[in-house]
């Protein structure tokens, strides 16, 4: 069994998987055995909520302070071995961290030691929101299970295969050096796993395919992946640059934060929450939750129209960028919660690229599943798919497969 974690600064999510790879008529490998969520962690209204698949048992919901991360681990813990599933169980092989930030140096899942943990530290000036709170999470889950291989898989490792010309920005080569500026790109779990999908989807191997995958969540990025490796990626040194997302900006002209600072007196953290928290769709129509925009473009908002329209043709002007990088195109992917969802949206960004081998079939979009499956018709150069993203389930199998080697 592998224990996947993914504490952000208020929140823990995990899953129990059953890795089992020859299961004796248990478990398939991968099934979950439990999933959760702990939110508002620090605050009086904390919540967990805890559903035991394994038993087959309903989804029991706590409320209550609970203070910090410790807190949360070992009530998620307790909830855990009331199902018989407890962290002391001889069946728990490791448990599985996700990490945004991995910087150049973290490559693949790494198995944590305080030398792992000092270096994920001195990424935080690059990561500020995101590796405090995963730093956080491993130091609990060791300090609970100090004799249990706890792995690190990180956002950034899938993208540490870009060519230099893609992950350096054209600004003066020393002083990026000295910051560690470059691009690193995030969601590298989620693009590994849609483009291995994907190729699987086509009956080939991953090295046989370039694919364009298209995560399209509350936070959004494109990827270009040729024969498996990933070659460039919209977000950037931050998850800020790229796609127009649920609240962040995505690409803007720099100059925009100095003229914000200078014209609007704006300071740098105004700025940071500007571009992070009050653009991309909610900035531009209040809403970023693709249902409600929908709902409202079919009922003539203009502003919900305009802000769907950039959000598609930022998507456009990618999918063009990444064809052009790749040469040959073999798929494109959707997944995430917009991408597996949001029907429209796949017709749109595929509306007029014909030229370019891409068709969307009608019939074939209007489907709602949950497994992989095509949406072009069968005369399309270029396959469009929707796959379904797991990263729970890819961490666990690259946690697995690191401590069972
Ligand atoms: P994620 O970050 O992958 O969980 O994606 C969350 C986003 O997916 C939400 O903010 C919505 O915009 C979008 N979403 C979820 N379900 C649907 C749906 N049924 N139709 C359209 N968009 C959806």
């Amino acid at each position: 069994r592998v224990l996947v974690l993914n504490s952000g600064s208020s929140s823990v999510k995990y899953q129990l998987l059953d890795m089992n790879p020859d299961s004796g008529g248990g478990p398939a490998a991968g099934t979950r055995l439990a999933v959760g969520l702990v939110e508002r962690i620090g605050e009086d209204t904390s919540r967990l909520a805890h559903t035991p698949l394994a038993t087959g048992g309903d989804k029991r919901e706590t409320e209550g302070p609970i203070a910090d991360h410790e807190a949360a681990l070992k009530a998620v813990a307790a909830e855990l071995a009331a199902d018989g599933l407890g962290l002391d169980s001889p069946e728990l092989a490791a448990i599985g961290h996700r990490v945004v930030h991995g910087g150049l140096k973290f490559t693949a899942p790494t198995v944590i030691d305080d030398a792992v943990l000092a270096e994920i530290e001195r990424l935080v000036p690059v990561a500020p929101l995101h590796n405090p709170a995963n730093i956080t999470g491993i130091r609990t889950a060791r300090a609970l299970r100090p004799d249990l291989p706890q792995v690190a898989v990180f956002d950034t490792a899938f993208h540490t295969t870009m060519p230099e010309y893609a992950a350096r920005y054209a600004i003066d080569v020393a002083t990026a050096d000295a910051h560690r500026i470059r691009r690193y790109g995030f969601h590298g779990t989620s693009h590994a796993y849609v483009s291995r999908k994907t190729a699987e989807l086509l009956g080939k191997d991953p090295s046989e395919v370039n694919v364009i995958v298209l995560h399209l969540g509350n936070g959004a990025s494109a990827s270009a992946v040729a024969g498996g490796r990933c070659v460039d990626t919209s977000m950037g040194l931050t998850p800020l640059e790229g796609l127009v997302m649920g609240t962040r900006s995505g690409d803007i002209d720099p100059a925009v934060t100095f003229h914000l600072k200078r014209v609007a007196g704006m300071s740098e953290d105004d700025v940071d929450v500007l571009l992070n928290k009050k653009s991309g769709l909610v900035g531009l129509c209040g809403d970023n939750d693709m249902r409600e925009i929908r709902r409202r473009i079919d009922e003539g908002d203009e502003r919900a129209e305009l802000a769907f329209d950039i959000y598609i043709h930022r998507l456009k002007k990618y999918i063009g960028a990444y064809t052009a990088v790749l040469g040959r195109v073999d798929a494109v992917a959707f997944t995430a919660g917009v991408g597996e969802n949001a029907a429209p949206v796949r017709a749109a960004a595929l509306a007029g690229l014909e030229e370019m081998g891409l068709a969307v079939d009608a019939d074939l979009n209007a489907v709602r599943s949950g497994e992989p499956r095509l949406i072009s018709p069968e005369y399309a150069r270029v396959a469009a798919a929707v796959i379904p993203t797991d990263e729970e389930l890819e961490i666990a199998q690259q946690a697995y497969a690191l401590v069972s080697a």
